[in-house]
């Protein structure tokens, strides 16, 4: 294959007539049999460079992914191409799974996607050899990482698939954000047969940043969005604030809407629409916005609290400007945030004795005994679970989350599945059951003509629609579908919306339970240096904001020019280089002594003038503090 005819694919299919930049790297080095970790933005347009070089190849495509409506969203949009594919994970039955697997080996099916937990499973195993692989890709790459900010042990397991596959197949891992040391340990831990990371430059030419100190954040926001034009997010952390927010600026005539995970979907898809169609301008947000977003215009993104690290910091604010028109980024920062951010590590880390209280209560909630429910799925309603035993909202939470970086339960987001229907008896049969059973012969024929492959495999089905296509009611449509699974002529599996829990191992008494020192204390020393790169972000007065940025992932750059530190720098009308020397110059002599202003100017060699314009601007900012004798120290 050569790149014109995977140029032919991504015409056919996706309608572009050239590959976006990294994509056909990432495209080659996965089609020579490499082993290839992709760093690309988020919009970066991902699912191209696996998709591509899949439908190019022999075989299946196995998708790891933990994002389950993610998921449920690409396999439909595959489908409707007409691009066999499939989706397993905890949210489906045993017997669901069962037959999808085999409908896999036999069913040329093109991609498979699957969520994490489910590849140790025995019945997944069992089945993978017989699947011809063609590529094995890991989305989310970084939640392989107990570095990272998303660690999930069931990614540890992935490695493990190379003893079920072809030595030749070959793995692409890929994420949006990863520190240098993150990226190394992705390839560890995956065993790549050769370390291979392709990756675009994060910077984001486009993007000012803009750090504002304020008091007052309500009315600094409002006089901004007065201001400024075109749409954008804000964020705020809690759903309550999110309201309120939204509902000030609405009371100032500003064109505004809330959205957060506590809304019904309905409420908000539509939400999304309006703003990304522009009928909204400004949407406040949680970070729950933000999937699926591929909104171009976006003109700014403001954080009304500041995020616990800089990859959700840069993730979030990285929405602005996919247009390459100038965006602005802007983290409202104010003195108490600080402390605000500092409690948060112990909210973050409940003590080692609660998590143990949370884990038993969890148990009982769910009525596992001692010594068993390994590989059994729950559903679970957080808030029923919080109530019932009276527990502490978000110490309850981030206990369940050491319990799933343990690796004892592993916990999905909220599955909206819908119902399903498999005939388990052939046409024949089914005839014969019809002439003897009239009554059920006018709802089968229903069914018959509404929806086709039931007879292969579980079709979703809609009970309203089947309602208002026979003008009988839903609960008529409901218990004759009821009858017809317990008179084992179709299983039938009625939808709902939940999230659920997998228990991992047995459950131990409390005394085995541990919480081990690496998912603990040294998870706590990382999270307090994500914190405080994030706060030390928002603190400097003297770094480029997108120099810090790119920093902390590993890349080095030249200052931006456009953010809030370079446009003040920008006034002093210095170049860089200039400046650069006679800081360095300032530093040294007063990490030596501790002179007035008249007396270092002096000591320094640069024309005067410039010196005093770099000496004013570092006590401007607080590098330098001057003693009641007017003498200088540098402030470290
Ligand atoms: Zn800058």
């Amino acid at each position: 294959m050569n790149i014109d005819q995977y140029k032919q694919i991504l015409t056919k299919y996706w309608g572009f007539t050239s590959f976006k930049p990294l994509q056909e790297e990432i495209i080659k080095s996965v089609a020579e049999g490499r082993d290839t970790l992709g760093l690309m933005p988020t919009g970066g347009g991902k699912s191209v460079t696996f998709q591509v070089p899949a439908l190019a190849t022999e075989g299946t495509c196995l998708v790891i992914t933990p994002l389950i409506a993610l998921m449920k969203e690409q396999v439909n949009r595959l489908n409707n191409q007409e691009i066999r594919s499939i989706a397993i994970h905890s949210g489906l039955s045993r017997e669901e799974i069962d037959v999808a697997l085999e409908n896999c080996i036999y069913g040329d099916y093109k991609f498979l996607y699957i969520s994490p937990e489910r590849i140790s499973t025995q019945i997944f195993q069992a089945k993978i050899i017989r699947l011809n692989v063609s590529i094995v890709v890991i989305d989310e790459a970084h939640c392989i990482s107990q570095w990272g900010y998303d660690f999930r042990p069931s990614y540890l397991r992935i490695a493990a698939l190379r003893d079920f596959l072809s030595e030749k197949v070959p793995f692409l891992a890929l994420t949006a954000t990863a520190t240098p040391q993150v990226i190394d340990d992705i390839m560890n831990r995956l065993t790549f047969r050769e370390k291979n990371v392709l990756r675009t430059s994060f910077n984001r030419k486009n993007i000012s940043y803009l750090v504002r100190k304020v008091e007052g954040k309500s009315s600094y926001l409002v006089k901004t969005l007065k201001k400024v034009r075109g749409s954008g997010i804000i964020y705020v952390r809690s759903r309550k604030r999110c309201k309120e927010v939204a509902e000030l600026l609405v009371e100032n005539r500003i064109n505004a809407d809330f959205y957060h995970a506590g809304l019904t979907d309905e409420l908000r898809d539509k939400k999304q629409a309006s703003w990304s169609a522009g009928e909204t301008r400004v949407i406040v947000a949680t970070n729950a916005f933000g999937m699926g977003i591929d909104k171009a215009d976006v003109r700014f993104v403001i954080h009304w609290d500041t995020p616990d690290s800089i990859e959700n910091y840069f993730q979030e604010s990285g929405r602005a400007g996919r247009d390459n028109k100038p965006a602005y980024a802007v983290l409202l920062y104010s003195p108490v945030d600080k402390k605000k951010l500092s409690d948060t590590v112990y909210k973050k880390f409940p003590p080692v004795e609660k998590i143990k209280d949370t884990y038993e209560a969890l148990c009982n909630y769910l009525q596992v005994p001692y010594g068993s429910g390994k590989d059994n799925v729950f559903d679970f309603n957080m808030s029923e679970f919080i109530s019932r035993y009276r527990l502490p909202v978000i110490e309850t939470f981030n206990s369940l989350s050491f319990l799933q970086r343990e690796g004892y339960v592993e916990f999905t987001e909220e599955i909206n599945n819908p119902s399903r229907v498999h005939f388990i008896v052939n046409r024949d049969d089914l005839y014969k059951f019809q002439v003897a059973n009239e009554s059920f012969d006018g709802f089968i024929k229903l069914l018959l003509r509404s929806y086709t492959g039931m007879f292969s495999d579980f079709v979703a089905i809609n009970e309203d629609t089947l309602s208002r296509k026979s003008a009988i009611t839903r609960d008529t449509v409901y218990q004759f579908l009821v009858k017809l699974s317990a008179m084992n002529i179709i299983r039938y599996i009625p939808g709902k919306k939940t999230a659920l829990v997998i228990f991992t191992e047995e459950r131990l008494v409390r005394k085995a339970l541990m919480i081990s020192p690496e998912n603990y204390l040294h998870v706590r020393e990382k999270y307090i240096h994500r914190l405080n790169r994030m706060i030390d972000y928002a603190d400097s007065e003297t770094r480029c904001r997108s120099v810090l940025l790119l920093d902390y992932f590993g890349e080095e750059s030249d200052r931006c020019g456009i953010c809030d530190v370079c446009r003040k720098r920008n006034e002093l009308d210095l170049s860089k280089y200039e400046f650069d020397l006679i800081l360095d110059e300032i530093k040294a002599r007063l990490s030596e002594n501790n002179p007035d202003s008249e007396a270092l100017v002096k000591m320094i060699t640069y024309p005067e003038d410039k010196v005093i314009r770099v000496l004013r601007w570092l006590l401007d900012h607080n590098k330098i503090v001057r003693d009641k004798d007017h003498r200088l120290t540098w402030r470290s």
